[in-house]
C-alpha cells in the first residue's frame, strides 16, 4: 500500500495528505523562488494531483506569469498565515507541488535536482560558507 504522509500550513489551518512517492524533487534557487519565499531557494516536491487530499483550508490561489516563458504558476497559500503550501505549474499538468518545508516529517524527501540561479549570489552559496548549529 501507498504510504500516507501529512503535513500543513504553520498554522494549522491548511492540511494536506500527500500518497506514494513524488514525481519529482528539486530546490531552485531562481530568482522568481526566492521572491515567492523570500528566502534563498524553493524547495518542491512534485506529486501527481490524484495522490494530494487538502484536508484543511481553503487555500487563496496567487497567480504569477513567467516573465521568460509566458507560462503560469498558481500559488496556494494559507489566507491566514501567508504559507505556500501548494504549487501548480503549466509545465507540469496534473501534477501539485508541496513546499518541502511544510511536510510534518520531509527527512525521507530526497531532493535529485538543483536548479542554480546564473547570476549567483551569497544567498545560493549558504551551506558552504557557515557552520551548522
Ligand atoms: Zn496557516
Ligand atoms: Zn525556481
Amino acid at each position: 500500500m501507498a504510504e500516507i504522509r501529512e503535513g500543513g500550513c504553520l498554522c494549522g489551518t491548511v492540511r494536506y495528505r500527500v500518497k506514494g512517492n513524488p514525481v519529482r524533487a528539486s530546490a531552485c534557487h531562481c530568482t522568481f523562488c526566492k521572491r515567492r519565499t523570500g528566502s534563498a531557494l524553493g524547495m518542491l516536491v512534485l506529486f501527481d494531483e490524484a495522490n494530494v487530499e487538502i484536508t484543511g483550508g481553503p487555500l487563496t490561489t496567487y497567480e504569477h506569469r513567467s516573465d521568460e516563458s509566458q507560462r503560469w504558476i498558481r500559488m496556494q497559500f494559507c489566507p491566514r498565515c501567508g504559507t505556500t503550501v501548494t504549487l501548480k505549474l503549466e509545465r507540469f499538468p496534473g501534477a501539485c507541488g508541496i513546499s518541502a518545508g511544510t511536510l510534518d516529517d520531509p527527512s525521507w524527501v530526497k531532493i535529485e535536482r538543483v536548479i542554480l540561479d546564473p547570476i549567483s549570489s551569497p544567498l545560493d552559496d549558504i551551506s558552504s560558507r557557515y557552520r551548522a548549529i
